[in-house]
């Protein structure tokens, strides 16, 4: 029988693949390209495209493909044979340097905002050899960046690697000022915990709002739900578990470290968590990651719904970003150390942190802004829409002695004087994980719960990775000029500590009573929906940041917000016109005849017993007919609104309109239908229920 380990990774042309199969020559100048960024040149490239191609058809490989990440979420790829005929009349097994590194798929038809020109319809793909190639199915899959001929990024790879870059050069300034004269990166980590819902086939394929929406859009409450907290950590089912196993062979091939699962709070809701690595790799793996879930599902006769709110009135998914930064010699710098001096690094890290996620709270909410995640901010069971810090009480406390100038007393009752060279000793702070913070710091790492289970992770790391790279730009151009550096230094933690103490919040992050607070005392930003938040995107201080760190340019935020609300736009309106058709199908049609036929059993009985009162079913269909009327008025004024789409001069314009029109309409439809749900015969109703779904699974 194989193990796990003779399995890892056997389909990834990773550095144990590339060491037995390059010469030694291009096995270094590869790993350089790999590790600090430098240049390809074509020879190198050649002969890493022939060990390759080698590799991937000894594993059965008939074709390769640039993977790339275009902005419409998921990811594409266009393949092509490594096969070319030969003068002889056989066919022989090609793929060069020059394939290897650019590739000009036919992807015109990828939103880009108004990017590309028509005459530059095209786009080019760019290998990114920091992410390793790797096979699916019969495919060489060759990870890569997409941009237009201007140069234009056209996908989220371009900008997460640029990002890194940004945080690399500031990092690594301010290490230097600590005195590290030997590390030559600076890495940005992330370990994504994916969550997800299992459901049956059978289930899905019977509710076109699942199969045309990827949530319900109707379906009342069942009497059984997550109350009883009975789901979660539980048991695992033996067909949940069937499907985890083949899912986890399945990822190991790719060298993917899926390492935890367990249940989550609703029932038939799932958590999927690998052990971290490099935020690029760790993007380009979550990508995967939700490709093969939906996959292996399929073979098991399951769906796997990544949407994140695929259930009114249950927990919805999302996607904690876990994440950290460390240096190319393993030093974690959100870690706190054993020494003064490294607390005191430690220290301005957090800062740098602390000050980006209250500078950039817009950027942060933006980029976790989708029509899905919009249900689940907010709602009870996720992190709000306003961003705030979870730093736990002792951290918490040593800020405030170093704000106040007081003596600190934590965990060790050591009195804190003041000057660097004597930070306080501490503890981390693990015990108490506030699990309603949008963003906590979990010991030696943040974790960003605000990401819905969709999402790709590259967003949020994008805006996280620039914005603390500014706060670290400040800081360095500060203290590079400073006379005195410890004094420069201390006065400079103790002015972020100051300046953003208001994003700073250990309480409960559900509270109404918090949201009253952050908003009209702290003055912390509440973008509730997309529609709210996007526009933001190109306010004078986030373009100012994202340019002049090189992350973005001007038109490239341009086509970024667009798109953004135009996919926000257009999965509403595919919502709201599922809801109108499934009204008129199917709900409307089943009340009529279940009243018709209740209408029938009165004058039969009544044939029988003239003077019965009938009173069940007269008062049934009173109340039917009631909300039948409601409901077909619902209708109209939802069609109305969103024919009323088609005034709005600009995508902005539409998306407020989508979120004071349709939304609401939509609402307003949805409650009749499923008051109607719970009074109709079971055999009548034309769907499955909450029950039947959130429960299919044996
Ligand atoms: P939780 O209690 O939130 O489930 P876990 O300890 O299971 O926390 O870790 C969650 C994720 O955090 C895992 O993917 C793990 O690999 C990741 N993680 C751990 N350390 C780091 C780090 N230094 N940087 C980034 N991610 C990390
Ligand atoms: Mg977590």
């Amino acid at each position: 029988m194989k193990t796990v380990s003779d399995t890892f990774g056997s389909l990834v042309f990773d550095d144990r693949v590339m060491r037995a199969n390059l010469s030694a020559k291009v096995y270094a100048s590869l790993r350089k390209t790999i590790d600090e960024g430098k240049e390809l040149d074509i020879g190198v490239a050649n002969a890493v495209a022939e060990a390759m191609k080698n590799w991937a058809v000894s594993k059965g490989a008939t074709h390769f493909t640039h993977w790339f990440q275009p902005l419409t979420g998921i990811t594409a790829e266009k393949h092509d044979g490594f096969i070319a005929p030969s003068p002889d009349g056989s066919v022989i097994m090609e793929f060069s340097g020059k394939e290897l590194i650019k590739g000009e798929p036919d992807a015109s038809s990828f939103p880009s905002g108004g990017l590309r020109a028509t005459f530059e319809a095209r786009g080019y793909t760019a290998w990114d050899p920091t992410s390793y190639a790797f096979i699916k199915g019969k495919t060489l899959c060759i990870p890569t960046a997409f941009c237009s001929y201007g140069g234009h990024a056209l996908d989220k790879k371009t900008p997460l690697l640029r990002s890194m870059e940004a945080l690399n050069k500031q990092a690594l300034r301010i290490l230097r000022l600590f005195g590290n004269q030997t590390a030559k990166r600076v890495v940005s980590s992330v370990g994504p915990e994916q969550e997800y819902f299992l459901i049956t086939k059978e289930m899905y394929e019977a509710r076109p709002d699942l199969r045309f929406t990827g949530r319900t859009l109707f379906g009342a409450k069942p009497p059984k739900g997550q109350e009883l907290d009975d789901h979660y950590f539980g048991a695992i089912k033996p067909g949940v578990a069937a499907f985890m196993e083949d899912l986890n062979e399945e990822l190991w091939k790719l060298g993917i470290l899926a390492k935890t699962e367990h249940n989550e709070v609703a029932p038939a809701q799932h958590e999927l968590a690998p052990i971290y690595s490099t935020t690029n790799v760790a993007t380009d793996h979550n990508q995967l990651t939700m490709e093969i879930m939906q996959r292996v599902a399929a073979k098991h006769g399951l769906v796997c719904l990544l949407q994140e709110k695929p259930f009114a009135g249950v927990n919805g998914s999302g996607k904690h970003n876990n994440w950290s930064i460390a240096t190319d010699e393993g030093q974690n710098l959100l870690s706190p150390g054993d020494t003064p001096y490294e607390n005191a690094q430690f220290l301005l890290f957090l800062c740098a942190v602390i000050k980006a996620v209250d500078d950039y709270q817009d950027l942060l909410r933006i980029s976790v802004a989708t029509a899905g995640n919009d249900h689940r901010l907010g709602a009870n069971e996720a992190p709000p829409a306003v961003i705030s810090i979870f730093l736990g009480d002792e951290l918490d406390a040593v800020l405030e002695a170093i704000e106040n100038d007081t003596p600190y007393t934590g965990a060790e009752k050591t009195v804190m004087k003041l000057g660097v060279d004597v930070l306080p000793k501490f503890n981390r702070d693990t015990t108490d994980r506030n699990r309603t913070s949008p963003f906590a710091f979990t010991g030696n790492k943040f974790e960003f719960r605000m990401l819905g289970s969709s999402n790709s992770i590259a967003c949020a790391n994008i805006m996280l990775n620039s914005a603390v790279a500014e706060s670290l730009k400040i800081y360095a151009d500060r203290l590079e000029s400073a006379k005195d550096f410890e004094t420069a230094l201390h006065d400079m933690i103790r002015k972020t500590i100051k300046d953003h103490r208001r994003i700073i919040f250990n309480g409960n992050g559900y509270d109404d009573a918090w949201i009253k607070e952050a908003t009209e005392v702290r003055g912390l930003l509440n973008y509730r929906t997309t529609a709210d938040c996007m526009p933001h995107l190109l306010d004078e201080k986030n373009v100012k940041m994202l340019t002049s760190l090189g992350v973005f340019t001007v038109d490239e935020l341009k086509s970024r917000r667009d798109i953004m609300l135009e996919n926000y736009c257009k999965t509403v309106q595919i919502e709201a016109n599922t809801m109108i058709s499934m009204v008129h199908k199917r709900i409307a049609p089943a009340i009529t005849r279940f009243t018709a036929d209740l209408a029938k059993q009165v004058s039969e009985k009544r044939a029988v017993i003239p003077e019965l009162a009938c009173a069940y079913e007269s008062e049934l269909i009173t109340k039917l007919s009631a909300l039948s009327d409601r409901i077909a008025a619902k209708t109209d004024e939802l069609e109305t609104v969103v024919l009323g789409l088609h005034e709005a001069e600009d995508v902005i314009e539409e998306s407020a309109l989508i979120r004071d029109t349709v939304l609401p309409k939509m609402s307003e439809l949805r409650v009749p239908c499923d008051q109607a749900e719970l009074l109709t015969g079971k055999d009548y109703w034309p769907f499955p229920t909450y029950g039947d779904i959130l429960f299919s699974v044996k």
